[in-house]
């Protein structure tokens, strides 16, 4: 294995797998994603099919 760790992002030389402003803009992206995720499952009718089977 190879110890120059280098950002899976970018591509440059990075202590880490992503270096920090790779993570930022990955945590912003995710942040964004579940926000359209938590959206769609609110308009799908998920939650209120698990409120169905818990009264059953
Ligand atoms: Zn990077």
């Amino acid at each position: 294995m190879s110890k120059d760790k280098k950002c899976m992002m970018c591509g440059k030389p990075s202590p880490d797998t992503i270096c920090d402003p790779c993570k930022a803009s990955v945590q912003a992206e995710a942040a964004g994603e579940k926000a359209k995720m938590e959206r769609s499952v609110k308009v799908g009718g998920k939650m209120a099919d698990e409120q169905s089977k818990k009264r059953s």
